[in-house]
């Protein structure tokens, strides 16, 4: 059924499965993840590394390797209305290819892998909008020193003319926005976009791209590891742990408010200002556990100082605790939140 669940979505995935075959196996990435981004509205995707954000959000314009294999719906609300399935469109397919031209651009986590090292930055500008915008050369090449002043790229006009390898870390991740920008999109997705920056670059990145969200009202998803990355950035957050949603909710409750133990376990390991001396900052025991099996019960529960017997056995569902706030764990039962939850 391809039809929006809220008519002011742009974009929801819905059951999403994605698996890789491998020699060693299966990998199973993404176990059956629902999110859903409103029209001019940021969410947030957070977890660690291996949790299914990154695959999750490659899914939506196919930039999945040749051994994947999945299954699921990531409907997309196009310009005219109409919803599109991408999932079920060809890789290599016109449709999804004018999508990622025209509708949904990406920003990497590292711009020097990302931009082609042996062609300037006018022709790596310029060519979706050639392609996709009928520009002219020159309208293509005007447009991108455009692009680069409005980064914050010192003397666009010359330096257009370079090559990525003359640019420093962070004016190559402002040379991507620039790029993902020139598409003139509807849905951003940036996967890390800082992890490859030093600290200082790290808060103006993110300053520019929230700017950039701003002016022109575009829906964005941000992939981090990183709480504190999504706090100042995005409306909605949803947490992942191995392939699934585990939480979601409104920035405001989830800082205030966080329900699932896993969450409140990334909370606590954000190290504090006001912290004591010397005072440790505390970590969530254990490890990820494999991605080649999937757990029958909550895949959190082996590293859950709450596990209880029920927790290693069934999966638990997804509870709507409070407005636009839902938690899969059985510490929250019926949209009742039980005693011992109030106080883990
Ligand atoms: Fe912990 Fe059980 Fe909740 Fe999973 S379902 S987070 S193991 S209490």
């Amino acid at each position: 059924m391809n039809k929006m669940s809220n008519s002011n979505n742009l974009l929801e995935i819905r059951d999403l499965v994605v698996k890789f075959k491998t020699e060693e196996g299966i990998v199973n990435a993404v176990n059956g993840v629902n999110y859903s981004v409103p029209e001019g509205c940021s969410i947030g995707v957070v977890g660690e590394s291996g949790c299914g954000k990154t695959v999750s959000a490659y899914s939506i314009t196919r930039l999945l390797p040749k051994n994947a294999t999945f299954s699921g719906q990531i409907l997309y609300k196009e310009r005219n209305g109409k919803v599109t399935d991408t999932l079920a469109l060809p890789a290599e397919g016109k449709e999804i290819r004018r999508l990622r031209g025209r509708d949904i651009s990406m920003i990497f986590q590292e711009p020097m892998s990302s931009l082609s090292p042996v062609h300037t930055i006018n022709n790596q500008l310029s060519e979706a909008m050639i392609l996709f915008q009928n520009m002219s050369k020159q309208e293509a090449r005007e447009r991108s020193i455009e692009l680069l002043d409005l980064v914050g790229i010192p003397n666009p006009s010359r330096r257009v003319d370079e090559y990525p390898f003359q640019f420093s870390g962070g004016m190559r991740q402002r040379v991507m926005i620039a790029m993902a920008l020139a598409r003139n999109p509807r849905l951003l997705i940036a996967d890390e976009p800082t992890t490859a920056l030093d600290v200082t670059l790290q808060a103006q990145v993110l300053k520019l791209i929230q700017n950039m969200q701003n002016e022109f009202n575009l829906s964005m998803i941000l992939i981090t590891h990183d709480l504190g990355v999504v706090a100042h950035m995005v409306d909605y957050i949803y947490i992942m742990y191995l392939g699934r949603v585990v939480e979601r909710g409104k920035v405001v409750d989830i800082f205030d408010n966080p329900l699932h133990p896993y969450t409140k376990g990334l909370l606590n390991s954000i190290p504090k200002l006001k912290g004591k001396r010397g005072e440790r900052v505390s970590s969530i025991p254990g490890t990820v556990p494999s991605t080649y099996v999937v757990p029958v019960g909550c895949g959190f529960a082996a590293r859950c100082p709450y596990a209880k017997e029920q927790c290693f056995k069934e999966l638990p569902d997804r509870v709507l605790v409070e407005d636009e706030h839902e938690v899969s764990c059985f510490l929250f039962n019926g949209g009742e939140v039980k005693e011992d939850a109030a106080n883990a």
